[in-house]
């Protein structure tokens, strides 16, 4: 079943001088992995930041399942470029934050343990951020986006501060984890091969002459465990 589903979405910047989205159709399936490759500027973060709520658009309909998108909402976990972890907490509560700003329940610290178990920081959760590297960083961002347990998980470039060898190892956690959670994913990536190893489908937008952007699906056959 389709979870998300955008029709002629629209969206200009600087009083429509800018057009980052033209005509955007795009349905993603409950459960897929799909990841969006483009030249710099073709409008990727805005796709994004629009699905995550975190941005309105001009025209057009985005929808989570039944539910028009029109803010950030529980379904949907957001991760950048950057962890942006809280220096003075520790790592399991960076994690469980978003379970105390959003009305935390009580069985959320086991939700909590489990990630870090899932995302190889089992023992790193009383620890501070400074104490970990750049790639466990991020871990603990994809930990923090994943407990309030959203139906959908959005991540713009999370590797891209990371070296060539962190990101092979980082994209090999990121498909445990997306094994055993489930969540549907749309990953923005620089990387065509990482697009095309992580990926149930590969979106590729395209920059063209006047600003007209461009989706073409790529389906890539690959055995899913
Ligand atoms: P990508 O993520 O593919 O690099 P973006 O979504 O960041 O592309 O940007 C798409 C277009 O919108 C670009 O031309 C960019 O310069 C422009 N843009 C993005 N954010 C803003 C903003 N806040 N104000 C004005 N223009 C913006
Ligand atoms: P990198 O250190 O290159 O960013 P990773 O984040 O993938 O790579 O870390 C690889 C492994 O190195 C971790 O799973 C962990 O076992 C170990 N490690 C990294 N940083 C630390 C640290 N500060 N303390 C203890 N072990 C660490």
């Amino acid at each position: 079943p389709t979870l998300i589903q955008i029709r002629n979405l629209k969206k200009t910047y600087a009083a429509g001088r800018v057009q980052a989205l033209s005509n955007i159709n795009l349905d993603i399936a409950d459960g897929e992995f799909v990841c969006v490759v483009g030249p710099s500027g073709c409008g990727k973060s805005t796709l994004l930041r629009i699905l995550a709520g975190l941005d309105d658009y001009d025209s057009g309909q985005v929808m989570l399942g039944t539910k028009t998108v029109s803010g950030p909402s529980r379904d949907v976990g957001v991760v950048f470029q950057q962890a942006n972890l809280l220096p003075w907490l520790t790592v399991r509560e960076n994690v469980a934050l978003p379970l105390r700003v959003g009305g935390g329940r009580p069985d959320g610290a086991d939700d909590v343990d489990r990630l870090l178990e899932v995302a190889g920081l089992k023992d790193f959760g009383g620890r501070y951020p400074y104490e970990l590297s750049g790639g466990m960083q991020q871990r603990a961002g994809i930990c923090r986006a994943l407990v309030r347990n959203p139906r959908i998980l959005l991540m713009d470039e999370p590797f891209g501060a990371l070296d060539a060898l962190t990101r092979e190892r980082m994209n090999l956690e990121l498909q445990r984890i997306w094994q055993s959670t489930g969540k549907t994913v749309m990953l923005i990536t620089h990387s065509i091969s990482e697009a095309i190893f992580l990926a149930d489908r590969v979106i590729v937008m395209s920059a063209r002459p006047g600003r007209v952007l461009r989706e073409l699906t790529v389906d890539i056959p690959r055995p899913r465990s």
